[in-house]
């Protein structure tokens, strides 16, 4: 298919194009709705739009959302899709269904250059970073295969986390206008509170998150001190924790949420101990913050193991004390290989097994 993909577009960018071709904006309104609203791709099939506007979108546009090469569902009906990049490679998004809400976790790069120690998606390397149309499209198929709810304005998905493959601060030119097409009532209509961004700490894209498109913000700490953190997330060699709290002070400014997510991956033996859970309580005197424990997902050739469900326990214990709030990350079902953070995305790699996580209250945590 040739032409402009339109889901390369965000709102502002479809009604300039509809302004380049002599339209007027109310007809970039209907197409976008359309588009993400009713997950239409044949501009034929936009009965209200006239007809000779069609034609003319269909010589010069098109809409194409990414191919989808796997999709799989557990028994707990968390559903995890394969989404073609090029040649063998692929990301992967998955939809986590809960009582009251339903999460996509989406990919924003086809790998990560960062190279955190413990994650998979840094050990493949980096490949290139996902258009606009690859990441919404992500949120496109999620809607067309799970439908839009059975009363009118339901959602099934009513949250997004940028937490699958790839470093979405590091990718901005195409995850902004996709937060914005997100966010914007004419296509998904999300909540700023309900889109949560998810960075190891690239400072300078938070500030410009927070500048042009401020939405939930989640921090990957992993360590309380920058010797710790130097080794486990190298980003920290550039922008260390002082700057990366000066940082999350700034973006709280801006953003929807009063409080900033630090995720802190638990690692037997490395970053457990009740040491590091006090430095946490010092460290979060200087930012307002909730911290989410989230036990290792091991892959082949990691080095690293989970710590047991009781240090876990001991160390959420710790921080509650100093008044902090803590959820742990719980794993459930095994069966579809999808746990948000340990993505694989390799297509010929398909044999790993992996775990689903779902934040819980920490007390509600077990072995
Ligand atoms: N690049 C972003 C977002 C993607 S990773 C970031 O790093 O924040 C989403 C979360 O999963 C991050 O907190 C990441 O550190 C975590 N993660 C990565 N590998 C993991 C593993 N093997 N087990 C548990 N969590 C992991
Ligand atoms: Fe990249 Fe995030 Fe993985 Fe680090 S944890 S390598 S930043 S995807």
């Amino acid at each position: 298919m040739t032409g402009t993909n339109l889901l390369d577009l965000d709102p502002a960018g479809l009604q300039a194009y509809f302004a380049a071709m002599g339209e007027k904006p109310f007809r970039a309104t209907q197409v976008l709705r359309w588009i993400h609203q009713r997950g239409a791709s044949d501009f034929e099939a936009m009965t209200d739009v006239a007809k000779s506007l069609r034609s003319k979108l269909a010589l010069s546009a098109r809409v194409e959302p990414p191919q989808v090469v796997g999709d799989s569902v557990s028994e707990d009906r968390t559903r995890k899709w394969l989404i073609k990049v090029d040649g063998a490679n692929a990301v992967e998004s998955v939809f986590i269904p809960e009582t009251r809400r339903g999460t996509l976790c989406v990919s924003s790069q086809a790998g990560c250059v960062l190279d955190c120690a413990f994650c998979s998606t840094g050990k493949q390397g980096f490949n290139r970073n996902l258009t606009t149309a690859e990441i919404i499209g992500q949120l496109w198929i999620a809607r067309r295969e799970l439908g839009s709810g059975s009363q009118p304005g339901e959602r099934i998905v009513t949250n997004v986390v940028m937490m699958g493959m790839g470093e979405p601060l590091l990718n901005l030119d195409n995850v902004i206008p996709a937060l914005r097409l997100m966010l914007d009532d004419n296509a998904y209509g999300l909540s700023r509170r309900r889109v949560t961004v998810s960075t190891s700490g690239v400072v300078p894209g938070m500030d410009r998150l927070a500048e042009e498109c401020p939405v939930a913000l989640a921090v990957s700490l992993h360590a309380s001190n920058d010797a710790l953190r130097d080794q486990l997330v190298p980003v920290n060699r550039k922008y260390p924790i002082k700057e990366l709290i000066a940082a999350c002070n700034r973006y709280l400014d801006r953003a929807p949420r009063d409080f900033i997510t630090f995720e802190y991956v638990m690692l037997e033996g490395v970053n457990d101990a009740d040491a590091n859970a006090h430095e946490l309580v010092a460290l979060s005197r200087r930012i307002k913050c909730k911290f989410n424990l989230i036990p290792f997902n091991p892959f082949p050739n990691s080095g690293f193991a989970r710590s047991s469900a009781e240090r876990i326990r001991r160390f959420a214990e710790i921080l509650q004390r100093a008044d902090l709030t803590v959820t742990t990350r719980k794993t459930r079902g095994e069966a579809i290989d999808a746990a948000c953070g340990q993505l694989a995305g390799d297509v010929a790699d398909r044999t790993r097994r992996t775990r689903i996580d779902i934040d819980v209250p920490v007390k509600e945590v077990r072995a």
